[in-house]
């Protein structure tokens, strides 16, 4: 007889967690199983995002900002600094005890709401039963449910011609635990990712080259976003090279040595650290006993339709598990779309209008379609832009560079896509998706009102730009424009 019941998460990552509580909250006796354990073999519930993701990375981008902005920026606003240092073990500290904070945040808000957490590895059996291992514990044991959510996230991908060494090869988590500034670092991979752990060591003052296989610059962004954004990186001194395929590593001493090829040929480079960011892997390898009959593609990704059912009955698979971009909000929106079918509820999710945000200097968000979609799918739609230059706010805060860009229908003039690259764009994005879930026009925008002075502002005049009718633009550009 195994002890029975009603839901079973495998993963306290943003995808496990947030469905344990929500199944919680819908009055389900919930148990979540996760292994990832800290130094000391104590729980750490919160996954990739809370313990090597979302959390760290930025907690490092925030002190990095602080770190070059009292180098370079502060003299501007009449601020002198008489010497500015790097105390990179504090940096490093600050960030550790947020996340131990939110670690601890996680296991108490299972305790009240009820969740039973069990620190461990789970492995799915056939019929619903699960073999637990508990962490320090040596012998296994079964628990079976009536319904059950694998949301085991991912891995950093590798690649053959550069395995991870663990010191001088490493990958993201890697990057956010360096003990010292890296004089020269090589990351492989420019997605947000790549770019974000890149912008981190350059401001702290190493010298960054992005080596990218695409030939093409964040090809999943609105092209003109993109081209933006690459200016703004390379004038901050990131060196970005596209078309660069790896064809082998080196590694002598302290140093590593990239070899590449790209359209000109064959190049080498000596990096003190390289950082390997080329994308995730799904974390599926040992989940399942061979007579599960849970079916994953030959990728590892786990097959789900629309509502995250998997090919067995009553086993959902929610995050980076399965399809879909890898990011925490998808992850944590699926496991509250699971819970809520479990509990017998209508629920839903909008693929189409999932935001996306590099938190770079600028930042870049956006949500809907990009423009090169717009067009290679034949649709009508007009453009409104506003320039954060023409914002009292931004140039109050010194930031002036970007914009923020809404996509609306012809016909219908429904928003299609926002695309925002300036500051706070993370934030921002936020009243576009609102707008989207709304089914809001360009106009509806138009008619609400934004305090000023706010960046929130520049959402407003890009709408109003859509029919020419923003009120900091130049009468003559707008003309243009028609
Ligand atoms: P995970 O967070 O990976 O959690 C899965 C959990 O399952 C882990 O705790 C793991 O230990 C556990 N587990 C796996 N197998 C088993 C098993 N067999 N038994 C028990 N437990 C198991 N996303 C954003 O949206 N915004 C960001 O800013 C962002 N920044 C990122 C920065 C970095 C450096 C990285 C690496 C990722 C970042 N991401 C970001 C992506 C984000 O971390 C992931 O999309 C998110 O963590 C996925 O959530 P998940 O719950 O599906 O999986
Ligand atoms: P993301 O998938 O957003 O995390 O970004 C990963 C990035 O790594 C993408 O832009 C890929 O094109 C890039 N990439 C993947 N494999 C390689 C490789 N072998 N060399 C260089 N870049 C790569």
């Amino acid at each position: 007889m195994t002890d029975k019941h009603q839901v079973i998460i495998i993963g306290a990552g943003p995808a496990g967690y947030v469905a344990a509580i929500r199944c919680a909250q819908l009055g389900l006796d919930t148990v979540c199983i996760d292994r990832w354990v800290d130094e000391k073999g104590r729980a750490t519930p919160g996954g990739t995002c809370l313990n090597v993701g979302c959390i760290p990375s930025k907690a490092l981008l925030e002190s990095s900002e602080y770190f070059e902005r009292s180098r370079n920026d502060l003299a501007n606003h009449g601020v002198k600094a008489v010497s500015v240092e790097l105390d990179l073990a504090t940096m490093m500290a600050r960030k550790q005890k947020i996340v131990s904070g939110l670690n601890e945040g996680v296991a108490g808000l299972f305790k009240s709401n009820g969740v039973k957490f069990i620190s461990g590895n789970a492995r799915l059996a056939p019929n619903r039963e699960v073999e637990v291992n508990e962490t320090g514990e040596k012998k296994p044991y079964v628990l079976s449910a009536e319904n059950i959510i694998i949301a085991t996230g991912s891995v950093s991908s590798e690649i053959s011609a550069a395995p991870l060494d663990g010191d001088r090869i490493v990958d993201s988590s890697g990057a956010l635990a360096f003990e010292e500034v890296p004089k020269r670092l090589g990351v492989v991979g420019a997605g947000a990712i790549g770019l974000e752990l890149g912008s981190v060591w350059r401001r702290l003052g190493s010298e960054v080259v992005l080596l990218e296989a695409q030939e093409q610059f964040l090809v999943i962004a609105d092209e003109q976003i993109a081209r933006d954004a690459m200016k703004e990186y390379t004038s901050q001194g990131m060196d970005i090279r596209l078309g660069a395929r790896i064809t082998g590593c080196k590694t002598s001493g302290k140093k590593v040595t990239v070899e590449y090829e790209d359209s000109d040929g064959t190049h080498q480079e000596i990096f003190d650290k390289l950082v390997m960011a080329v994308g995730r892997t799904p974390n599926t390898s040992g989940l399942n006993t061979s007579d599960s009959g849970l079916l994953l593609d030959e990728w590892g990704v786990i097959h789900v339709d629309n509502q995250c059912c998997t090919n067995l009955p009553c086993v959902y698979a929610i995050g980076d598990v399965v399809r879909g971009p890898m990011l925490a909000h998808k992850g944590s929106k699926e496991g509250i779309m699971v819970a809520e079918l479990i509990a017998g509820q209508h629920a839903e999710l909008d693929y189409d209008t999932i935001p996306s945000v590099i938190y770079t200097q600028p930042e870049i968000a956006w949500v809907g379609q990009t423009e090169q979609m717009l067009k290679s799918a034949g649709r009508d739609y007009r453009v409104g832009r506003f320039p954060f230059a023409a914002s009292g706010r931004a140039q109050a805060l010194g930031e002036t560079g970007g914009m923020v860009k809404v996509l609306v229908d012809t016909a219908t003039d429904r928003v299609l896509g926002v695309h925002i690259i300036g500051p706070q764009a993370s934030e921002l994005i936020a009243q576009a998706k609102l707008a989207m879930d709304f089914q809001a026009s360009s106009e509806d925008i138009g008619l609400t009102m934004f305090a000023h002075p706010t960046l929130s502002e520049a959402f407003h005049e890009a709408a109003l730009a859509v029919n020419g009718n923003a009120i900091h633009i130049g009468a003559k550009k707008k003309r243009k424009k028609k």
